[in-house]
């Protein structure tokens, strides 16, 4: 299959930009081009093109972009982005499960209304890789349920990917259409992390290999209003002691809120973000709370990675606050979404949204235009 030698390639490259850009991006600019890493680049040009993620891999990636066409595209990265979260992907359509059928249709119409995936992390801090003109929406998935990511034998007695569960659904769609990734975060529990305890193994390195991601949803799903430290990073620990059982070098570093439930004390608050048990550490770069709007620019003065909200993707119950009520919302222009300049490195600003830059984001270039 052709995405998975890509999607490798483009891995260690994204990894190294990340490693480069992010964490020190200072120093980038001292930091020499390994030889190496520019001859692996160029050898996989074409291939970097097929995948958004690797455009921040070299300067000459980007299109040079004027303020027309900022005003053209109507580059927004103060507006608001939609962390979308499902539970259970199967039928009957209910509250909290959404049928494969309408799963599809829920990518179909982001796709077409140009709202690409991005990774939570990627939103979180700030690495918005979204191509020009697009928007950036969070896909999630809470309680790692077996519906999430089956598997399967086919009438030929091989195992495949449930192709109605989530993970099936996501990568059929991504081979459709190569330029939606299969950006996913799962939150599980302890346990078995879907179900079909043979599997696991096979699960979690397909998801890290493929661009999805695993977050914490604490050992045992239990309520945090009363917890004191101990058990709050027990039950944080035990989830990074679990994946690094599977996939030793992957971190994670999200966290969904069991219940959008927190600690009464509001001292224990830290632990939500960053702990230790025994043997292991973990630093969420985001806390997801459950509800029920479309979340801050991560360049929004107001953006607290550590109480991300979602929007509830269903349309059964939504009180009006699902995730069609708020695309509409954007279309109606009663809200503003976030639209990339595809410039992770440079921030684009109609002047009007200006006020509400976190002052603090000065790592990155701004650019502030007259829209009017
Ligand atoms: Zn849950």
């Amino acid at each position: 299959m052709k995405w998975k030698k890509y999607i490798s390639i483009a891995a260690v490259i994204f990894l190294m930009t990340i490693t480069l850009a992010c964490r020190h991006s200072e120093d980038i600019d001292s930091v020499p081009k390994e030889t190496t890493e520019d001859t692996l680049a160029e050898e996989n040009y074409e291939d970097n093109h097929s995948l958004e993620e690797t455009e921040d891999e070299e300067e000459a990636v980007y299109p040079e972009m004027t303020e027309s066409d900022f005003k053209a595209l109507e580059v927004n990265e103060m507006g608001q982005v939609m962390v979308l979260m499902y539970h259970h992907i199967r039928e009957p359509e209910a509250e909290w499960s959404r049928t494969p059928e309408n799963f599809r249709e829920d990518l179909k119409n982001l796709y077409e209304a140009n709202y690409r995936p991005i990774r939570l992390e990627d939103y979180a801090t700030g690495n918005i890789n979204t191509p020009a003109g697009k928007t950036p929406v969070v896909l999630t998935f809470d309680d790692g349920n077996q519906n999430n990511f089956n598997m399967i034998e086919d009438e030929t007695g091989e195992w495949i990917i449930d192709p109605d569960s989530a993970v099936g659904i996501l990568m059929e769609f991504h081979e459709k259409h190569p330029d939606f990734m299969p950006h996913a975060t799962f939150f599980i529990n302890g346990g078995t992390p879907f179900g079909q305890a043979d599997w696991v193994d096979y699960k979690l390195n397909f998801l890290v290999e493929n661009g999805m991601d695993i977050g914490n949803h604490t050992e045992t799903h239990r309520h945090l209003g009363d917890v004191d430290a101990d058990t709050l990073q027990r039950e944080l620990g035990r989830i990074v002691q679990l994946v690094q059982k599977y996939v030793p070098d992957y971190e994670v570093n999200t966290f969904a809120l069991p219940f959008g439930s927190r600690p009464q004390n509001e001292a224990l608050w830290n632990y939500l973000v960053s702990g230790e048990f025994e043997d292991v550490s973990y630093h969420h770069v985001a806390v997801l709370e459950v509800g029920w709007d479309p979340y801050h620019s991560p360049y929004h003065k107001n953006f607290d990675g550590s109480a991300i909200r979602r929007v509830r993707a269903s349309e059964t119950k939504v009180d009006g606050v699902g995730m069609y009520d708020w695309m509409n919302a954007f279309e109606k222009g009663s809200r503003h979404r976030f639209i990339s300049d595809g410039n992770p490195e440079k921030i684009v600003v109609p002047e009007s949204f200006s006020e509400n830059i976190n002052p603090e984001r000065s790592e990155n270039e701004l650019f502030i235009y007259h829209h009017q």
